[in-house]
């Protein structure tokens, strides 16, 4: 038995409604699921109905961003409560910051003659935890850029133009909020950062676990984490980070985690919240 647990929907920058996303880990003979939408949880109840529907496993997650030592890292919570009143009261923080960040990026480019409404990204994007990609999105539909790595290149890029810096809260303050919310916290596609002096620090803080597998991550860093994990107890998590077809092809399938690391995961959450 195999799971994904680092999967997008279109309620952050993934292209799947959640239902396409179950139909897929369906397709790929996936026994359970998270999600992790940037910021947000607002797919979680959806996913769980199809992943009812569908007899997979659903466990309940976000990515948040994060900041530890000038790195910029992303923290994956699971197994969190998403009816926390405090937890959501927090993230919504997070989506009003993401809100404005594109309503600040659609003004730098109305400054630079391309008239985009930001009404037009709005109803795009459809959800609470909008951000770069669709701005990029928006301005294809518009026809004001031919393609997504078009406008990204054009404007949407670290310094470029229209590229507005995102609001990091700490590491610890993340993991604080996975706790508080009744979660595991875990560091996400660690071999992406090239920050690993940051983990010891991060360990100080709470964190539960290392995302050892990943998309993006060669065997050979695989590897380098696992041990790491070992080295200082931590859980091991893995999943594609698939985002649908917003990245070229779809990864859900590329990456499956055994069973017994969702299982030990999902022990560490009781242990955290019978602990509360
Ligand atoms: P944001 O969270 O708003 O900063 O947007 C980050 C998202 O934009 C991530 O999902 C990235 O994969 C996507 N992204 C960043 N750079 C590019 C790029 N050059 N082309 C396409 N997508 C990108
Ligand atoms: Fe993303
Ligand atoms: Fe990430
Ligand atoms: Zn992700």
């Amino acid at each position: 038995m195999f799971a994904d647990l680092h999967l997008h929907t279109y309620f952050s920058d993934g292209t799947y409604s959640p239902e396409e996303l179950v139909a897929q880990a369906r397709a790929h003979d996936l026994a359970g699921l998270a999600l992790t939408d940037h910021d947000t949880v607002e797919g979680c109840p959806r996913t769980a109905q199809a992943c009812a529907g569908a007899g997979l496993e659903f466990i309940p997650g976000t990515e948040l961003t994060a900041e530890q030592d000038g790195a910029e890292i992303h923290i994956l919570g699971y197994c969190l409560d998403i009816e926390d009143p405090k937890f959501l009261a927090e993230i919504s923080k997070f989506q009003l910051v993401r809100q404005n960040r594109v309503r600040e990026m659609v003004a730098r480019l109305n400054q630079l003659e391309v008239p985009l409404a930001v009404e037009s990204v709005f109803a795009l994007a459809n959800c609470r935890a909008p951000g770069r990609p669709h701005v990029a999105r928006a301005l294809v539909k518009a026809g004001l850029c031919g393609s997504l790595d078009e406008a990204f290149e054009r404007f949407l890029k670290k310094n470029r133009p229209a590229w507005v810096p995102k609001f990091k809260m700490s590491a610890a303050d993340a993991i604080n909020l996975v706790h508080d919310a009744g979660g595991a916290a875990i560091l996400a596609h660690p071999g992406l950062n090239h920050a690993d002096e940051v983990i010891p620090a991060m360990v100080d803080a709470g964190l539960d676990g290392l995302e050892c597998f990943h998309t993006k991550h060669s065997t050979v860093m695989a590897e380098h984490y696992l041990e790491l994990a070992d080295r200082f107890h931590l859980l091991v998590t893995g999943g594609s980070d698939c985002h649908g077809m917003s990245k070229g092809k779809p990864l859900i399938g590329t990456v499956k985690l055994p069973y017994q690391h969702v299982d030990q995961l999902k022990a560490r959450a009781a242990a955290l919240r019978a602990a509360r």
